[in-house]
Formats: C-alpha cells, sequence, structure tokens
C-alpha cells in the first residue's frame, strides 16, 4: 500500500505539469499511466510533429515538450507506475481515497487529480473471434515477441513501431535469428521514416525478411497453438501463412475506460468541474486537461498547465489540514530553491 498526499492518474503533458505544482508545495505524489512511457497524447500521437503554442517556447515537439516536463519534475523523484490502468478509485471512512491499479497496485491518497485526458490508450486488436486466447503468449500487442529464435514470426502493421519491430528481429544474429521474418501490412505504403524502409527492402533483398500486402482474415491452431495465418491478398485471394509468434502494431485508440464508472459528475463523456478549483462533483477529487469541461473550455496544453496550477492550491490545504500554504515566486523563494536544487542568486 503507497500513502501518499495525492495521486496523479495519467503522465500526459497536463499530468507531468500537475506533479510539478505539487512538487512546489511540497505534496508528496505519486503518477500512474496506462501506457508504458510519459507523454501522453504528445508521446503517442504526434512525437515528432511541431507545436508552437507552448507559452515562451516558440517551437518544440511532442516528444521534446514530454522530455523538458520530465526535466522539470526531476527534484521531486516522484514514483511513477506506468502500463497500469486505475481501475478503482473508493472514498474510506477516514476521508482519504483508496485507488487501485488493474495491476493490483493500491495507493491510499488525501487527494486524486484525474488528468486522464480522452481516457486510457489502448491497441486495437484483430477482430477474430478467438485469437484473444493467444494474447499475452503467441500473440502480441505493440510488442516484439518475448522468443524468436528458430520461429516463424508475423508482424502486422505499417507505421514505424511495427517497421522497428520486423527489422530489429530481421537483424538478429543468427544463432538468436528467427527462421522467418514477415511484414505484413494491408498496404503497400508504409508510414515509417524512409531510412527504415530503405533498410526494409535491403534485407528483403538479402532474403532476411518479407513483406507481404494484405489483411487477416482467419487464423489455424493446432493442439491449441496458433500456428498459422489465412492472409488475405489485395487481389482476396486468401495465402496460408506460417506463424508461431505474431506481433500486431495496429495502432491505439483511447478508452474513457473506469473514468466514467467513478460516480463523478459528467458531461458529455467529460468530468465536470468548477473554475476556480477544477474539483470534481466529489470533494478532494479534482480533473484538469482533457479529461474535464467547463464554460469555455478549450483542449489547448496551455489551458491545462493553468488548472493543474489551481488544483495544486486547491488540492494542497486538503493534504495538509490546518497548514497555511504560502504563495511563493520560484524567482525569489529560498524554500522553493531548496526543493527545485538551484542555488538562491545573491
Ligand atoms: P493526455 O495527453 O491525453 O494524457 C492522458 C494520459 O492519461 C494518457 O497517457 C492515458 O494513458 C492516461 N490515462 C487515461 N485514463 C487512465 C487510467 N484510468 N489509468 C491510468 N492512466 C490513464 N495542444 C496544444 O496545446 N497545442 C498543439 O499544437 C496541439 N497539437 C495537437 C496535435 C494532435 C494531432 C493532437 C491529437 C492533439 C494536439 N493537442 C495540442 C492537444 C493536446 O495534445 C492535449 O490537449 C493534451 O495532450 C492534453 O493533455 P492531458 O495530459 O490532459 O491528456
Amino acid at each position: 500500500m503507497n500513502e501518499t498526499g495525492a495521486v496523479v492518474i495519467g503522465a500526459g503533458p497536463v499530468g507531468l505539469f500537475q506533479v510539478f505544482q505539487l512538487g512546489l508545495l511540497e505534496v508528496p505524489t505519486h503518477v500512474v499511466d496506462a501506457l508504458p512511457h510519459a507523454g501522453g497524447q504528445c508521446m503517442e500521437l504526434y512525437p515528432d510533429k511541431p507545436i508552437y503554442d507552448i507559452p515562451g517556447t516558440p517551437a518544440t515537439s511532442g516528444r521534446a515538450l514530454a522530455d523538458s516536463l520530465l526535466q522539470q519534475i526531476q527534484p521531486f523523484h516522484t514514483p511513477f507506475h506506468l502500463g497500469q490502468q486505475v481501475s478503482r478509485i473508493g472514498k474510506q471512512a477516514d476521508g482519504r481515497f483508496l485507488v487501485e491499479t488493474d495491476q493490483g497496485t493500491q495507493f491510499l491518497a488525501a487527494v486524486v487529480i484525474i488528468a486522464a485526458g480522452v481516457g486510457a490508450f489502448q491497441p486495437r486488436r484483430l477482430k477474430l473471434e478467438g485469437i484473444e486466447v493467444f494474447e499475452g503468449g503467441q500473440l502480441r500487442y505493440h510488442a516484439a515477441p518475448a522468443s524468436v529464435t528458430g520461429l516463424d514470426v508475423v508482424v502486422n502493421g505499417g507505421d514505424e513501431a511495427a517497421l522497428h519491430c520486423a527489422l530489429t528481429l530481421a537483424d538478429l544474429d543468427a544463432d538468436q535469428a528467427p527462421k522467418s521474418v514477415t511484414l505484413l501490412h494491408r498496404r503497400d505504403v508504409l508510414q515509417a521514416p524512409m531510412a527504415d524502409i530503405a533498410e526494409m527492402q535491403m534485407l528483403v533483398a538479402a532474403g532476411r525478411m518479407r513483406f507481404m500486402v494484405g489483411q487477416i482474415t482467419g487464423f489455424g491452431a493446432v493442439e491449441g497453438r496458433l500456428a498459422s495465418l489465412e492472409v488475405s491478398d489485395v487481389d482476396a485471394v486468401v495465402h496460408r501463412l506460417p506463424v508461431d509468434a505474431l506481433s500486431v502494431f495496429l495502432g491505439l485508440s483511447p478508452k474513457l475506460g473506469p473514468v466514467a464508472d467513478w460516480g463523478l459528475a459528467m458531461e458529455r463523456k467529460q468530468l465536470a468541474v468548477d473554475t476556480a478549483r477544477f474539483e470534481t462533483s466529489v470533494p478532494g477529487i479534482f480533473a484538469v486537461g482533457d479529461i474535464n469541461t467547463y464554460p469555455g473550455k478549450q483542449k489547448l496544453i496551455v489551458c491545462g498547465f493553468h488548472e493543474a496550477t489551481l488544483a495544486a492550491y486547491a488540492a494542497a490545504p486538503l493534504v495538509f489540514p490546518g497548514k497555511k500554504i504560502p504563495f511563493q515566486y520560484t524567482t525569489t523563494s529560498p524554500r522553493l530553491h531548496q526543493l527545485l536544487g538551484v542555488g538562491t542568486p545573491a
């Protein structure tokens, strides 16, 4: 059980800045995100695209913004619990909140701040009845197979992650190499850097991997093991592909998921909050960033940063009842300089 001041649900840009603001107010904080990395939509949907409307930053990118937000919170050594989805929040007799993840991690916190954006990103799954029994074993979503040596491996998808997975497998040394690597995509156009595509063409020419255009329309199993895929090509000709390990990269889609089940007032799938505290209909549970709604709401990072700042000031007195929460500038406060690990200028 992690006893803490605050749990921040979501490590998108707003969740990360929330950690910073809570850190300045000395609120011990844990962060949970369903994704295996921080950055939310910035990392998942547009890591290399430019962003021009972050104050004081003429241009950055999704990845660079996530990196600098992470760098900014480094002084607080905040524990991150990644790859875990918060499934339940329950109020306890002592007024604190019990927060639980789908991996069984538990937190007891004075306040909860939901920065869940458009929901938890989940891999789009193959729509083939019965294939789910292989998930986590021979079938993996958005991950390379656990072992490949001597196996027939199929990577399904046409984005950078899919190509990167296939290239890595095809590049393995002979003693670890799979029997075959096939990159399977429904179109003959890949959304990946030219250099990666050129490397693929080289490996295909050398016979170390195969690129196939088609869609998986069925599968065959032998003695409870996934043994083959039925692949329909552009002419609707069906091919049978042997497979021991299947890695699928069909993109991620956000699912609001459990947020809707926590008994909080919602308007059009967003959490209703007030604009002074950014608190939900349950006192002590706050909502910031794309997940919230209020009159005039704009789904912009800069708006989320403002919300996170006011939510931190509203949350801190609930974490430290009776303690005066001082207003301090980072420019001049020796205490904040100490927290941030920077020297106070003479
Ligand atoms: P998100 O970034 O969505 O992060 C939420 C996180 O919460 C996710 O990582 C998710 O996995 C996690 N999560 C959700 N539910 C759970 C749960 N139950 N348990 C655990 N984790 C959970 N904004 C701008 O200001 N400027 C721009 O130029 C701009 N360009 C954009 C371009 C594109 C293509 C897109 C799609 C958006 C753009 N935006 C831009 C919008 C901006 O990305 C969002 O406003 C911002 O990401 C919202 O941040 P957030 O932290 O609220 O949510």
